[in-house]
């Protein structure tokens, strides 16, 4: 049995989180044509119907509507990924930095659970980082969070997104792997836990 503690992030990495919103945006505006490859910055914007929409606020505000938290698909292989790594014996902590209201943490749990995305603890990382968590590795896709936990000493998987950069931590060397999906996720989790 494999042991370790995982410190796994939700948008971007169990959550397809853009492109859900975006398709939202698309239903809720009209047609802007911006798909997750032209987001390649945190601050980017949504033209659409004349409105300027900056995306990043548009996620975290979503994430207090039940309903448009709701509307956020898994991303691929998420599924079947964390229920592996469980099977093999790895603890499954969720680290998000999704508003730590109350709703959004409970609709976040069953979201995870509806869609069959198991895990053994909960941490809402909002107001301190994710590094305050204690796990063995961090798999996010914000490069910040991974340059932070790089920096205390401990691995760490960025998914990679067109939005994030690949961080150079000084002495980071092989403790840091970048994935682009959950099947490669899992072999290098399993290397480097
Ligand atoms: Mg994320």
């Amino acid at each position: 049995m494999a042991e370790g503690r995982l410190g796994i992030d939700v948008d971007g990495v169990l959550a397809n989180t853009v492109p859900s919103v975006l398709e939202r945006l698309e239903d809720e505006y009209g047609h802007h044509g911006d798909t997750k490859e032209d987001v390649t910055e945190w601050g980017h914007t949504v033209e659409v119907d004349g409105k300027s929409i900056p995306l990043g606020s548009e996620i975290v505000e979503g994430h207090m509507v039940e309903e448009h938290l709701r509307s956020i698909n898994p991303k691929q292989g998420a599924k079947e990924s964390v229920e592996t790594l469980r099977g093999e014996g790895y603890e499954v902590v969720i680290v998000t930095n999704r508003p730590s209201d109350r709703d959004t943490v409970r609709w976040t749990k069953s979201w995870l659970e509806e869609n069959g995305l198991g895990y053994d603890r909960f941490h809402s990382t909002a107001e301190t980082t994710k590094t305050a968590v204690d796990v063995d590795v961090l798999i996010d896709d914000h490069d910040r969070n991974v340059v932070e936990f790089l920096e205390d000493g401990r691995p760490a998987v960025l998914f990679d997104q067109p939005w994030n950069t690949v961080p150079d931590v000084d002495g980071a060397g092989d403790r840091m792997e970048v994935v682009t999906g959950w099947e490669e996720a899992v072999e290098t989790v399993q290397r480097l836990v």
